[in-house]
């Protein structure tokens, strides 16, 4: 592995969340609008040699872990072989992928071939209906399918991530984290983040108060943070199973420790998830430039990565430059 680059603050970036397409197969309530997304075109978004390429350089600078996400990353066709490229480049530490969960039955065992370990799969609700509402689609059986089949497959740990939305799902923060029990999976708990126009002060809940609710289920034992934990505070219950997890980037922003840049789909370079500043680096593959001037443009970029975001000041919340699926959560 080569040594990770450092920013101004001190903070060693290992980390790139590699968005591989804006694309998805669920219109999540809180990510995606219903209708006139618009979705990059051909020419827009990368191409599977130009990520590989872009991933390769990152890696040569340091970077030593690796999350694939979108979008719905398994929506794009050529995901298991980007995977698969992914995973062979010399000097990456470990390759991860965040999922939907529709496409994880049909792909699993494919991923896990290519040299995935860990998954992280999205579910907001154990029930049918309420899925249909949260995702406008109805394929809460499809998603549980393939949560099950990331289990039989191998993946370890799996996590379950829930964004929590008061009066949504708010009411099942006990029955996901009772899964934690019965199953070996991270449950973790995300903070309401306001991607889309909303009254986000009515739906937002608190870390604080995700906690209190879990405490009714029984005591709540804080476990040492493994390497692959990232912003999440870990915890278990007595005699369970899994982990729970909290995420807050909102209540407890995890600026000081953030070791995240973000690739987008269409080839633009985020040093932070809020910033407005973008470094345009399918500009540079497709001018011709050598993968030392892209590497240098990327140290460039990480040494003006933002201190911290500024989440906590509603009039930033309505300026946030792109939506989550666009960035790559
Ligand atoms: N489609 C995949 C999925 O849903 O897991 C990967 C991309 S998705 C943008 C990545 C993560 O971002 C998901 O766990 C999703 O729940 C989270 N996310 C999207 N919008 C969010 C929001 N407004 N607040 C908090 N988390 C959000
Ligand atoms: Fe799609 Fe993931 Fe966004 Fe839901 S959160 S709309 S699954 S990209």
């Amino acid at each position: 592995m080569f040594a990770a680059p450092t920013d101004s603050f001190h903070r060693k970036i290992d980390y790139l969340r590699l968005s591989i397409t804006d694309r998805c197969n669920l219109r999540c309530v809180y990510c995606m609008p219903e209708e006139g997304v618009r979705k990059f075109g051909h020419p827009e978004a990368l191409s599977y040699e130009e990520i590989v390429r872009l991933a390769r350089i990152s890696i040569s600078l340091g970077i030593s872990k690796v999350r694939i996400t979108g979008g719905e990353p398994l929506a794009r066709k050529d995901a298991i072989g980007l995977c698969e490229s992914i995973a062979k480049i010399p000097g990456l530490g470990s390759l991860t992928l965040t999922t939907n969960g529709v496409l994880l039955e049909e792909f699993a065992e494919d991923l896990f071939a290519a040299g995935i370990r860990r998954v992280n799969i999205s579910l907001d609700t154990l029930k049918a209906e309420k899925f249909r509402q949260i995702t406008r689609r109805d394929l809460f059986s499809r998603v549980w399918a393939g949560i099950m089949a990331a289990l039989k497959v191998g993946f370890s740990p799996v996590k379950l991530n829930a964004v929590i939305m008061a009066g949504v799902n708010d009411d099942e923060i006990e029955e996901l984290a009772r899964l934690s029990f019965r199953y070996p999976f991270h449950v973790r708990f995300i903070e309401f983040m306001p991607f889309q126009q909303c009254d986000y002060e009515s739906v937002f809940v608190p870390a604080r108060e995700i906690l209190d609710r879990l405490g009714r289920l029984g005591r709540l034992e804080k476990t040492p943070e493994g390497d692959g934990d990232g912003p999440a505070r870990q915890y278990a219950f007595e005699g369970a199973a899994g982990r729970i997890g909290i995420i807050s980037p909102v209540s407890n922003h995890f600026c000081p420790g953030c070791n995240r840049l973000r690739l987008t789909a269409d080839g633009k370079l985020r040093t932070c998830l809020f910033s407005v500043d973008e470094t345009d680096l399918r500009l540079l593959l497709r001018r011709g430039a050598s993968d030392e001037e892209i590497g240098e443009r990327m140290l460039a970029a990480i040494s003006k990565k933002p201190e911290k975001h500024h989440l906590s000041n509603p009039v930033f919340r309505k300026c946030i430059s792109r939506p989550m699926f666009s960035i790559g959560g």
